[in-house]
C-alpha cells in the first residue's frame, strides 16, 4: 500500500476494538468528542508526508514504492541526517506535543530489523525473522503502533519486575493451533485510540521472572480478548482559537488488558525466551530510539522559548528577572540541539550495519528534561501571570457591541486584542489546561523517571579520561612524604 494519506488512516480505524474512555465503549473513534480531535490531528501527521514528500517520503529499499523514512534502516551518516529532517517535519506539526506519532515506534522497529542479529540468539531466530518481515509489513502497510513495555505496578516492595510467575502481568497461557494464548495487563499503551496496532516488546531485563512473562509480538487493535482503559480525556471539544493545542493533540494513554488473545505464530518475535528479552534492549534501542525523541524535545523547547518571549514582548515585561528566565529556556533548548548535533556528528555503525547516534550526549540531555520541562512549564506561568487568563473567547471577540470594548482594554504592545487573546491562551493550554499537566507527566516519565535516568547517566558513563584526570594526583610518585619525618619522631 505504501505511505498512507489522512483518508485511509481514519479509514483504518474503524475495526471492533474494545477501548474505553471513561464510562464510554468507543464506536467510532473519528465521531467520538473526546477523540476526534486528535484523530483529525493525526489524518493531518499522515497527509503531512505527501505534502512535505521531499523531506518525509523515500522509496522502500525493496518495492521502490514511497514509504515514511522514519521506516528508515540507517546505514551512514548521510541516512541519519535524512531521517533527522523527516523526525524533524513531524515533530514541528504537534511542536512536540504528540510524542508518539507512529514514527517513534517506525524508528524503534527500523532499529529493532536493523539488528535482528540480537534477537537471533538462544534458539530464537524464527522470532528474529517474524521481525525482520513484520518491519516490512510495518513500513509498506504505514501501520500505526501502539505499544506497552511496563509491567503493572500492584506491589513495589517486591520490585519493578515479576519474580517467578505473576498472574497480574502478561504471559503466556498455552499453544494453539496457529499459535500462542497470552494473560495478564500492561502500561501504558499511548496513542492506543489512533493506532491499527499493539507492539510488546521488553521494557528492560527482568532476570528472576518465569519464561512465560519472555513475550514479544505485534497483534491488531481489535483482536479477540483486548482491552484498552483510556485516562480520561483531556481533549477539549471546543474550537482551534480557544484550545489551540487540547482541540487536536491529546494522543491518550491506556491501560492495557489481555484476556486470552491469541497471538498467530508468524507475529511472535520472543515466544517464553527470557535470555533474548533480557538483552535485546541493551545496546542498540537507545542510541536509535533517542535521535526521534530527542528532536522532538528540542522542538518542543524551542517553540516553548518563542512562546515565552512574544507573551514578554506582548506586555513589555522586561525586568531583569524575566530576562533571566527566558535565558533558562534558551539554555535549555540550546543544549538540546548541541546534544542532538553533537550525537549525529558522532554516529557510527553499531553492529550489523546499522547506523546509530553517539548516546553520550542523548542519555545526558534525557536524564536532563525530565527537570528541565517542568521548569519550563513554571516560567511560562510566571512569565504570563494572570495575562494567561484574561483571554476572551471567540463569540465575545464577535460580539458587535463588547468587541470595541475589549478592542479598548485589553489590548497589549504591537498587538491587537484578538491577537493577544490568541497568544495568551496558547500558553495556557500549553501549561495551564489538562492536556498542559498531562504533558508535564509525559515529560517527567514517558523515557524513565528522573531517579532511574540519572543512574543511567553515571552507570553507563566513559570514566576513562575522568579517572586518568584524579589518578594523576593519586598516584603520582611524591618526593616527600606527607608528613616530615622528624615530626613523627618527635612525637
Ligand atoms: C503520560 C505517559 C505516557 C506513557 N506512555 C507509555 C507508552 O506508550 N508505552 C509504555 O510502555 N509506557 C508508557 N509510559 C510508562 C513509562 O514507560 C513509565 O512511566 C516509565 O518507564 C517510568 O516507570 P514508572 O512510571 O513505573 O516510574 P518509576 O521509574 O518506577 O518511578 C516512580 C517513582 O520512583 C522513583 N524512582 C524509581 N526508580 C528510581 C531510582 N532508581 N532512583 C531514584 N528514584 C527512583 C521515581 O523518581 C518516581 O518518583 C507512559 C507514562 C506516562 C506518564
Amino acid at each position: 500500500m505504501a505511505a498512507r494519506t489522512g483518508k485511509q488512516f481514519l479509514q483504518g480505524l474503524r475495526d471492533g476494538r474494545a477501548l474505553w474512555v471513561g464510562g464510554d465503549k468507543i464506536g467510532s473513534i473519528a465521531d467520538h468528542p473526546a477523540l476526534s480531535g486528535a484523530a483529525e490531528a493525526m489524518a493531518e501527521v499522515f497527509d503531512l508526508q505527501h505534502q512535505a514528500a521531499d523531506v518525509c517520503l523515500m522509496p522502500d529499499p525493496e518495492t521502490g514504492e514511497p514509504i515514511n523514512v522514519s521506516h528508515m534502516i540507517p546505514g551512514s551518516h548521510e541516512d541519519l541526517q535524512r531521517r533527522h529532517r523527516g523526525l524533524e517535519k513531524i515533530a514541528e506539526y504537534s511542536v512536540g506535543l504528540m510524542g508518539r506519532t507512529p514514527d517513534y515506534m517506525n524508528v524503534t522497529f527500523a532499529g529493532f530489523a536493523g539488528r535482528s542479529d540480537e534477537w537471533a540468539i538462544n534458539g530464537n531466530e524464527q522470532g528474529a525473522e517474524n521481525l525482520v518481515r513484520y518491519q516490512k509489513k510495518l513500513r509498506r502497510d504505514d501501520i500505526s503502533l501502539t505499544h506497552t513495555i511496563v509491567h503493572t505496578n500492584v506491589d513495589l516492595a517486591k520490585g519493578k519486575y515479576p519474580v517467578g510467575f505473576d498472574p497480574v502481568q502478561l504471559h503466556k497461557v498455552g499453544e494453539t493451533e496457529h499459535g500462542i494464548v497470552v494473560r495478564g495487563s500492561r502500561v501504558l499503551a499511548t496513542l492506543a485510540p489512533f493506532a491499527d496496532e499493539l507492539a510488546v516488546y521488553p521494557g528492560g531485563p527482568m532476570p528472576d521472572a518465569a519464561g512465560v512473562h519472555a513475550l514479544s509480538f505485534c497483534i491488531p487493535m481489535d483482536a479477540p480478548g483486548l482491552t484498552f482503559l483510556c485516562r480520561d480525556s483531556v481533549s477539549v471539544n471546543s474550537n482551534r482559537f480557544e484550545h489551540p493545542l487540547s482541540s487536536r493533540f491529546d494522543e491518550q494513554d491506556a491501560f492495557v488488558i489481555f484476556d486470552d488473545v491469541e497471538v498467530p505464530r508468524e507475529r511472535l518475535f520472543i515466544d517464553a525466551n527470557l535470555a533474548v528479552y533480557n538483552s535485546v534492549m541493551k545496546t542498540s534501542w537507545w542510541p536509535n530510539i533517542m535521535q526521534q525523541t530527542m528532536i522532538r524535545a528540542q522542538t518542543k523547547l524551542e517553540f516553548a522559548y518563542g512562546l515565552a518571549t512574544r507573551m514578554a514582548e506582548a506586555i513589555n515585561l522586561n525586568l531583569p528577572q524575566t530576562q533571566q528566565m527566558l535565558g533558562e529556556i534558551a539554555m535549555f533548548a540550546e543544549f538540546a540541539r548541541a546534544s542532538v548535533y553533537a550525537a549525529e556528528q558522532a554516529a557510527r555503525e553499531i553492529g550489523n550495519g546499522l547506523w546509530a547516534c553517539d548516546q553520550r550526549p542523548l542519555l545526558a540531555l534525557r536524564a536532563a528534561l525530565p527537570t528541565w520541562f517542568p521548569r519550563v512549564n513554571e516560567i511560562i506561568r510566571l512569565v504570563g501571570s494572570h495575562n494567561l487568563l484574561t483571554t476572551p473567547a471567540r463569540s465575545a471577540l464577535a460580539d458587535r457591541k463588547l468587541r470595541p470594548l475589549i478592542d479598548k482594554y485589553l489590548l497589549g504592545v504591537g498587538v491587537d486584542a484578538e491577537q493577544r487573546s490568541r497568544l495568551f491562551r496558547l500558553a495556557w493550554d500549553f501549561t495551564g489546561t489538562a492536556l498542559g499537566s498531562r504533558n508535564e507527566q509525559y515529560e517527567r516519565f514517558y523515557l524513565g523517571s528522573v531517579g532511574r535516568n540519572l543512574t543511567v547517566a553515571h552507570t553507563a558513563a566513559d570514566r576513562t579520561r575522568a579517572n586518568r584526570l584524579v589518578d594523576r594526583f593519586l598516584l603520582e610518585d611524591l618526593d616527600e612524604p606527607a608528613v616530615p619525618q622528624a615530626a613523627v619522631a618527635a612525637s
